[in-house]
């Protein structure tokens, strides 16, 4: 495959005739991930288009907000989608008398690594490429985001790369996609309930995760190593 020319290709390409190529090219084993956070409902509502009843797989740590469960469960009625729920292996009661209460913040990688990053790694053997909805505008650790991303797994594939958060709205509702209920209150990215704040005007969109620490990734979109 030729990267470089093929990103050139889609990068001039609408995000809906990317994510069909990404269909059309590795049908099952195509892994489609989503948090049901702000902004969601794009992807989304593309996959319940083009994706041929394809699951979503959803990510449950244990720890996210009442409001986003709430949230995927009414956007998975109202798409027809079919939902795959991955969970931590180590289940919450366990991990909560062996690490206590307060892992998230004593060391947020570790406590990612086993409720986000190891759900994800379980589910990625036999797939050979991964789509998910980061976007460029998001921060600045996404800002050179490519459509397509080689990387020591599967092929990392970013249809909304070049989309801006105005773009993402005014697609939601042109289409009628709901958006997440706590979106209105400034929760503009929201992951679990401990490490999620609102953003504040001038912020960028993901300022209100991990704030006051340097953490700005969870891993999930670091732990694969970048190649080429
Ligand atoms: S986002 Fe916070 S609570 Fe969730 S897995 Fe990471 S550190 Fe733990």
């Amino acid at each position: 495959m030729d990267l470089p020319a093929l990103n050139a290709e889609l990068e001039a390409r609408s995000a809906r005739e990317r994510l069909a190529w990404a269909v059309a090219t590795y049908g099952d084993k195509l892994l489609f991930t989503s948090s049901f956070g702000p902004g969601s409902g794009v992807l989304l509502h593309l996959w319940s288009e083009v994706a041929g009843g394809l699951p979503v797989h959803f990510i449950d740590t244990g720890f996210l907000f009442e409001q986003t469960i709430a949230y995927r469960d009414e956007v998975v009625k109202k798409l027809g989608l079919r939902l795959e729920v991955l969970k931590p292996q180590m289940e919450k009661g366990r991990f909560l008398e062996k690490y206590g209460l307060t892992l998230y913040r004593d060391d947020p990688d570790q406590c990612c690594a086993i409720n986000k990053v190891e759900p994800l790694e379980a589910a990625l053997p036999g797939k050979l490429a991964w789509v998910s909805g980061l976007r460029r505008d998001q921060s600045k650790t996404r800002a050179e985001t490519p459509i397509l991303l080689s990387t020591d797994g599967p092929l990392k594939v970013h249809p909304l790369a070049d989309w801006s958060a105005r773009d993402v709205y005014r697609y939601l509702e042109q289409n009628g996609v709901p958006e997440h209920p706590m979106f209105e209150e400034g929760y503009v990215s929201v992951g679990c309930a401990p490490c999620t704040r609102p953003v504040m005007p001038g912020e960028d969109e993901r300022a209100g995760r991990w704030a006051g620490s340097a953490k700005t990734e969870c891993g999930l979109h670091t732990f694969l190593k970048a190649k080429g």
